[in-house]
């Protein structure tokens, strides 16, 4: 057969695997990124849940402050006591006592409500943080995994490059020339195989004479219609014999 038919079948092999390689390589960030969206998520919550933290606890502290202020009050009430002359003002101050320690009680109840949810908040949180450790450990794995991955997929690359280079080198020019330039047509399908009379590449059926020409391997044919260059089964099986 065609010596160089069998050159342009082998390249148009390494590179359709070089095409594939540089195209996952190019991926490579966007697949680091999505690994580790599960634990950004995490974070991103974790964070909102720790700013409720700080807004509560501030809520707490002006609770408890005011709450002081209103035990101050109640108890300057209360020293007053001496200082009182008739029933009237006696039943006067008793009811501001029960004005003063009401609204004191009710102060002590959204203090207490703001510890609880201070308290439930922490543990959200400890339960997160626990949740964001997992995540980056997975994230961690899946991280070396890919790296390994693309590492390997980088070194393949600069075999196949030289393996490439030195069968391109074996081509003859112009038949590279035209080989590269329907490479870049087709994206990268510069070479059909003829199955049942048709055109592997553009799936026309081509004309008997031209299938019969291509058997016979003589000379390099090209499809009819997207202009590939032709070859048969044939053609592949006297390479894995060789
Ligand atoms: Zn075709």
């Amino acid at each position: 057969m065609n010596l160089q038919l069998q050159y342009l079948i082998n390249l148009q092999k390494f590179d359709l695997r070089i095409f594939q390689i540089q195209d996952q390589l190019r991926k490579a960030p966007e697949f680091l990124k999505s690994a580790e969206t599960p634990l950004q998520d995490i974070l991103i919550r974790l964070q909102a849940l720790k700013n409720t933290g700080e807004a509560l606890v501030k809520q707490r502290r002006s609770g408890e402050r005011e709450l002081a202020t209103q035990e101050d009050q109640l108890q300057k009430i209360r020293n007053r006591l001496s200082e009182l002359k008739t029933n009237k003002e006696y039943q006067a101050h008793l009811f501001e006592i029960e004005l003063t320690r009401k609204k004191k009680d009710s102060i002590e109840e959204n203090v207490l409500e703001m510890m609880e949810r201070v308290e439930q908040n922490e543990q959200a949180i400890k339960e997160l943080e626990e949740q964001a450790k997992e995540a980056q450990n997975a994230f961690d794995v899946e991280k070396a995994r890919l790296e390994t991955h693309f590492a390997n997929l980088a070194n393949e690359l600069a075999d196949l490059d030289r393996q490439q280079k030195t069968l391109a080198d074996m081509v003859e020019k112009p038949l590279l020339a035209r080989y590269t330039r329907l490479k870049t047509m087709r994206k990268g399908y510069a070479v059909a195989q003829l199955r049942n009379g048709a055109c592997g590449g553009c799936q026309l059926q081509l004309p008997p004479q031209l299938v019969a020409e291509v058997k016979r391997g003589d000379e390099l044919m090209d499809c009819s219609y997207c202009h590939r260059i032709l070859y048969m089964a044939h053609h592949l099986e006297a390479e894995s014999t060789e």
